[in-house]
């Protein structure tokens, strides 16, 4: 099976170097409010979408356990260091492109700074789509093509893509940015409502964030986000989307008939080669009773890349 190429942080320092040491508590801090206003007040069981090392994880203390998904192995072990092993995380290494999960498992998702590195988005909401149960909800940020720096140099003609039109712009290798109108075309061509929409980083310039001090830029973007119900032009957009269903189309599943069986994980994966579940546990590996295919358990990761 074909599949888009994947951005992949393996052996990456990203926490340290972007986060860490990068001069990025404005963008951190504005991040954690406007996922405060966006998550549910709790839940069962919440999948997070290019978790990297866990930055964001603790901010979803209030849901019973949490799936960390992640291409790379090495963020994924970063990640558990800085969490711990525990019953409440579940690492798994995976293809955005080919999810490992049985339909309507989850009943929140969230994806922050991973649409970015999506060479086909579409088809990487689709997965998150099929894993959500029926008003399941789903927390999105994207790169926003139509904010105002982009749209300044294109008037100043120093740069040449547009950022009035629809399509992606890819202005790095799998960096993508994304405008707003396409997004909500494709959350909704897939049955997403869309809840709230938040704009963030309203002061992402380097001048600003030098000369004032950070308390002050989070709390004027705190107030600045919630414009983004009426309009969007900031570097970063939050969606709050939740999954109702296409009238007279494929029905959602409904809450009770659900595969979630609190604690057994084997019931959480299918096949990402062929779609059978349940898989078979091989403590060292999960087999697929249907193709034969065997996916790696090791030191806590669960890993559906590339089978054994
Ligand atoms: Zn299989």
């Amino acid at each position: 099976m074909t599949t888009p190429p994947v951005c992949n942080y393996e052996g990456s320092d990203y926490q340290t170097s972007f986060w860490d040491k990068g001069g990025r508590e404005y963008e951190n801090r504005t991040e954690a409010i406007a996922l405060k206003r966006l998550l549910p007040k709790s839940g069962h069981l919440l999948l997070e979408l290019g978790a990297g090392a866990g930055r964001n994880t603790p901010r979803y203390f209030n849901f019973d356990r949490i799936v960390l998904l992640d291409y790379s192995r090495t963020q994924l072990e970063q990640a558990q260091q800085r969490l711990g092993i525990s019953d409440k995380y579940i690492y798994v290494a995976a293809d955005v492109y080919r999810l490992p999960f049985v339909a309507g498992l989850f009943d929140t998702a969230t994806m922050i700074r991973t649409l970015h590195h999506m060479a086909d988005a579409p088809k990487a909401l689709a997965q998150v789509k099929n894993v959500l149960e029926s008003e399941g909800v789903f927390i999105l940020e994207f790169a926003n093509k139509l904010n105002l720096k982009a749209i300044l140099r294109y008037l100043l003609r120093r740069q040449k893509w547009s950022p009035f039109t629809p399509e992606p712009v890819e202005f790095a290798k799998l960096n993508f940015d994304f405008h707003p109108k396409a997004v909500r075309n494709w959350l909704s061509d897939l049955g997403f409502g869309i809840e709230k929409t938040l704009t963030l980083s309203h002061f992402r310039v380097g001048f600003l964030k030098r000369v004032i001090p950070t308390n002050i830029l989070v709390f004027l973007d705190s107030l600045f986000q919630w414009t983004g119900a009426w309009w969007q032009f900031t570097p970063s957009v939050f969606v709050r989307a939740k999954l109702v269903g296409l009238h007279g189309r494929e029905a959602p599943l409904q809450r009770g008939t659900l595969p979630y069986a609190g604690d057994n994980i084997l019931s959480f994966f299918k096949c990402p080669d062929c779609g059978h579940s349940p898989l078979m546990d091989r403590n060292s590996y999960l087999e697929c009773s249907s193709c034969g295919k065997r996916w790696e358990v090791k030191d806590g990761i669960y890993d559906f890349r590339e089978s054994k």
